[in-house]
C-alpha cells in the first residue's frame, strides 16, 4: 500500500530539480524556477489518471476536504451525511466548515449504504460524503441516484482509494468533487498533501482561490496584482512535496499492479476457508487492492482469529477497536471536545453523538479484519504469509 516502499531515483531527482532552483513555492518566481512547476504538473497528471476535468492540490487530504466543502458552498448548519467507518478527518472537515456530521449506516462494501441514506436525510441535509474505504469503492452510482433524487450534493472522500475505479470511471469523479490524500501512508505519498478533482469549472476556481487566500491567480507573474474574489486560507502544497508526489504518481500503474497481484494471491488462498467471507466490492476489477478485508461469522471468532494472526506475524487491523477509524471510540466527538467555542448555529444543530445508534455498522465492523497489502513482499514472503494465515485459522 504505502508508496514510500518504492521511493527511488525518480523522487530524488524530482526533489533535486526543485532544490536546485531555490524556489519552493508553487506560484510565481518564473525567472528563477527554470521551468519547474511540480504542483502544476502533478495536477495535470492527477487529471490524466482520474479522467477529471480539473484538479487542485492542497497541503493535506483534510485540507482538500475542507476546500472542497468551501468550494461547493457547504457551511453553517448544513447537515452532511458521512459514514461511521472512516478516518476522523472526514467528520472534522465537516465540523470545521460549521456543518453538522450525520452518520449513516454502512453495508458490506464497508462504505455508506445507499439503501439506508433515507433514514438520515432531513430537510437540513445538504450533502453526502461517502468514503471509499481501504482501497475499494462504495456503491457509488446508487448513492449518486439517492443524492440526485433528493437534491443533495455528492462529494467523495477518496483519500484512501487513488487508482480505484467503478465500471472504468475513477472514484472521486462521480460527485461534484472528489478528494485524495497523499499523506505518509497512502498509496501515493508526498509526506503531506492532498488533491481535489472536479468536472465543474466553478468548483475548481473556488477551490483554487480558497486554498490560497482567495487569490484569483489572474495577476500574471505579479501575485500582488491578483484580486481576491473570496476569503480563503492557506492550504497550499509546497513544491517540494509536489515534487515527490509527481514522481510517485508516475508510478501508480506499477503500484496498482503489484498490489493487485499480492492481494489476489492471498485472497485466492483464503477462498477455501469456509468461515471466511469477503468484503463486497461492487467492481472487483477496479479495486486498488491496498487491503484485503474479510468477515468472520461472529465477534468472538473474529477476535480469536485476529489474535492468532498477530501471534503468527500476519496481523490484521480490527477497526472496531481502533481509535481513529470507527465511531465507537471517537470519545472526543461524543464529548464535543472543541478547542474553541462552537458557532451558534452549530451549538443548536449538533445531535448528541453518544446516542448515535448504528446496529448494522456495528454488526459488520465487529466481524471485519483487514490485512494491509505491501508492495515490498517477495514471492517467498507471500507464500510464508499464506502458510501463517492458514495456520492461524486452524489453531
Ligand atoms: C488519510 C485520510 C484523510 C485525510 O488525509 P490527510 O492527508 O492525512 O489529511 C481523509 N479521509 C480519509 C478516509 C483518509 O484515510
Amino acid at each position: 500500500m504505502p508508496g514510500f516502499e518504492i521511493f527511488g531515483e525518480e523522487e530524488r531527482k524530482s526533489v533535486t530539480d526543485v532544490l536546485d532552483t531555490g524556489v519552493l513555492f508553487r506560484y510565481g518566481f518564473e525567472g528563477a524556477r527554470k521551468g519547474h512547476f511540480k504542483a502544476l504538473e502533478f495536477e495535470k497528471k492527477l487529471c490524466e489518471v482520474t479522467g477529471a476535468g480539473y484538479s487542485h492540490l492542497c497541503s493535506s487530504g483534510t485540507a482538500a476536504l475542507s476546500t472542497a466543502m468551501a468550494a461547493c458552498g457547504i457551511g453553517a448548519g448544513d447537515e452532511v451525511i458521512v459514514p461511521p467507518f472512516t478516518f476522523v478527518a472526514t467528520f472534522e472537515a465537516v465540523m470545521n466548515a460549521g456543518a453538522v456530521p450525520v452518520f449513516g449506516e454502512i453495508d458490506e462494501t464497508l462504505c455508506l449504504d445507499p439503501d439506508r441514506l433515507k433514514d438520515v436525510i432531513s430537510p437540513r441535509t445538504k450533502a453526502v460524503i461517502p468514503v471509499h474505504m481501504c482501497g475499494s469503492m462504495a456503491r457509488i452510482t446508487e448513492i449518486k441516484a439517492v443524492c440526485d433524487a433528493n437534491g443533495l450534493l455528492l462529494l467523495e472522500d477518496a483519500c484512501q482509494s487513488l487508482g480505484a475505479t467503478f465500471q472504468g470511471k475513477a472514484v472521486g469523479t462521480f460527485g461534484l468533487a472528489g478528494c485524495f490524500s497523499f499523506d505518509a501512508v497512502k498509496t501515493v505519498t508526498c509526506g503531506e498533501g492532498g488533491g481535489i478533482i472536479t468536472n465543474e469549472k466553478e468548483v475548481y476556481l473556488k477551490a483554487d482561490q480558497y486554498a490560497d487566500h482567495g487569490h484569483d491567480h489572474l495577476g500574471g507573474a505579479d501575485r500582488g496584482a491578483d484580486d481576491h474574489p473570496i476569503i480563503g486560507t492557506n492550504f497550499r502544497i509546497s513544491e517540494l512535496n509536489a515534487a515527490v508526489g509527481l514522481a510517485q504518481l508516475n508510478k501508480l500503474d506499477r503500484i496498482l499492479e503489484i498490489q493487485r497481484k499480492n492481494k489476489y494471491a492471498l485472497k485466492n488462498a483464503m477462498a477455501d476457508i469456509p468461515e471466511v467471507t469477503f468484503r463486497y466490492i461492487p467492481d472487483a476489477s477496479g479495486d486498488s487492492a491496498t487491503f484485503l478485508s474479510f468477515f468472520l461469522p461472529t465477534e468472538d471468532r473474529t477476535r480469536q482469529v485476529a489474535e492468532k494472526l498477530a501471534e503468527n506475524n500476519v496481523g490484521c487491523a480490527y477497526w472496531y477497536d481502533n481509535n481513529w477509524h470507527y465511531l465507537k471510540k471517537w470519545h472526543h466527538l461524543k464529548q464535543m471536545k472543541r478547542s474553541a467555542k462552537l458557532p451558534v448555529e452549530l451549538c443548536d444543530a449538533l445531535p448528541d453523538y453518544n446516542k448515535v445508534d448504528l446496529p448494522e455498522s456495528d454488526n459488520i465492523m465487529k466481524r471485519t479484519l483487514s490485512m494491509q497489502i505491501m508492495l515490498s513482499w517477495t514471492q517467498k514472503d507471500i507464500e510464508d504469509r499464506i502458510e501463517s494465515i492458514m495456520k492461524s485459522f486452524k489453531e
